[in-house]
């Protein structure tokens, strides 16, 4: 059975890399039928914040990276937080100690001493990747305070979780001969590496916290983004799946990821590619799921409404306007308020003409005397009014475009006009030619 994981260090947001590193140890654990586990390396006390962890741990849930032990799910090979297993990790240094392979500085540090012979990673991504002899001092895998320093505990916990493969950044690599070092000490195997490769910028500077779109949190959740969308656009920063679409669901990326498919070349990350996905999943919704999804944006835009099918189908109307999830709020704030602002330009088109207001006025009295409020039955009364007045449909809808919403661009007239119910339209009308032409 695989075992991987992901072992964050909690010192700050979940960002693109390690959520991808988190992705790729997930889609193998799925793909292998093994288990992934989530450690968390808070041996750090003055840079890792419980703020971090739980920050890591949300962006997890929310790119839906569940994780079969770690915390809040416990296992057998707890605990999950590095900052709770000294016990484990005296007793691993009391192995080295037995074996011969540490000793103590006057200063109470403790040293390994490298086995000093060449040693080979065989990488799942990289190839084997061989070390000559190591010229560095020996390494101190604990503190003088007591502490222990990562390489130590990464390898220890490795063991003790009986890891069978790590996938993690290109990063770790200049160092697992170290790590397959302490594996050799402790009499333990070590498991198969696979070092992904970096995620730079699209300008091919190296990615860092600060970029655009590197944190989950920020970028993606409150951006507007959703989980599916990010999830598949990950997949490729680094990997490309061996079929003809680029767009993939969690299922199939599972079934076609292979470890050994992934590049050694570093990714160039593209936060235009990432929206451009999004729009697409986005469009694939039900209009209840778009609507849930929409929700906290709707929200936090102050859109207030009751009428839930109705507010289903205004976000739903939109839906190719959009990329984002954020977006959604300019395109449908009028359907659920009757204040709704006009826009500059929508004022002086319709003071432009003066006919524009007789126009109005004519389309309000046939809607009057529409007795079936559907969307066709709408339409039709639309085109019966322009045919009456001389005038072609297509410069009667603009107009009533505007009273209907204040705005100039929009779904179809006869689906505003629809959703917001024949009263609201006859009033908007009404204000529209009083205030506004
Ligand atoms: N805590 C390390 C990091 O965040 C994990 C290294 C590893 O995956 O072995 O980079």
């Amino acid at each position: 059975m695989t075992r991987v994981r992901f072992a964050p260090s909690p010192t700050g947001d979940l960002h693109v890399g390690g959520a991808r590193t988190a992705l790729f140890n997930w889609l193998f654990a799925r793909k292998t039928g093994g288990t992934f586990i989530l450690r968390i390396e808070d041996t750090d006390g003055a840079r890792n914040t419980e703020e971090a962890s739980q920050g890591i741990l949300k962006g997890l849930r929310w790119l839906g990276l569940d994780w079969d032990e770690g915390p809040g799910v416990g296992g057998n090979y707890g605990p999950y937080f590095q900052s709770q297993r000294k016990d484990i990790y005296d007793a691993y240094l009391a192995r080295l100690v037995a074996s011969d392979r540490v000793y103590t500085e006057e200063n109470g540090a403790v040293r390994f001493k490298f086995s000093r012979t060449a040693i080979t990673v065989h990488d799942l991504v990289c190839g084997d990747v061989t070390f000559a002899p190591t010229e560095e001092p020996d390494m101190t895998v604990r503190r003088p305070d007591g502490s222990y320093i990562f390489h130590f505990v990464n390898v220890v916990d490795d063991i003790e979780m009986k890891m069978t493969h790590v996938f993690r950044g290109e990063d770790h690599l200049s160092n697992t001969w170290k790590h397959i070092d302490l594996f050799n000490a402790l009499g333990a195997t070590p498991p198969t590496y696979a070092h992904i490769p970096l995620i730079l910028n699209s300008d091919g500077s190296k990615m860092s916290k600060r970029d655009e779109g590197s944190a989950i949190e920020k970028s993606y959740m409150n951006g507007g983004f959703l989980p599916d969308a990010v999830f598949n656009y990950l997949c490729l920063l680094g990997w490309t799946p061996r079929t003809d679409s680029e767009k993939l669901n969690r299922q199939a990326l599972t079934a076609l990821f292979e470890p050994a498919e992934i590049h050694s070349s570093n990714a160039r990350f593209d936060l235009a590619k990432c929206s451009w996905f999004n729009a697409k999943y986005l469009r694939e919704l039900s209009p209840e799921a778009l609507l849930a999804e929409s929700r906290p944006f709707l929200v936090e835009a102050g859109i207030v409404f009751e009428d839930e099918v109705m507010a289903a189908a205004a976000v739903y109307s939109i839906k190719e306007k959009v990329s984002l999830l954020n977006e959604i709020p300019a395109w449908v704030h009028y359907f659920f308020r009757e204040d709704y602002p006009f826009e500059a330009d929508v004022v002086a088109k319709l003071q432009a003409k003066p006919e524009n207001k007789t126009l109005l006025l004519a389309a309000a009295d046939s809607f009057e005397h529409l007795v079936e409020w559907t969307d066709a039955g709408i339409q039709q009364s639309i085109e019966d009014c322009a045919k009456a007045s001389s005038v072609k449909p297509g410069a009667l809808m603009p107009l009533l475009r505007f009273a209907l919403s204040g705005q100039s661009r929009g779904p179809g007239v006869n689906t505003i006009a629809h959703l917001i119910g024949k009263t609201k339209t006859l009033s908007r009308i009404a204000h529209t030619v009083s205030t506004q032409v």
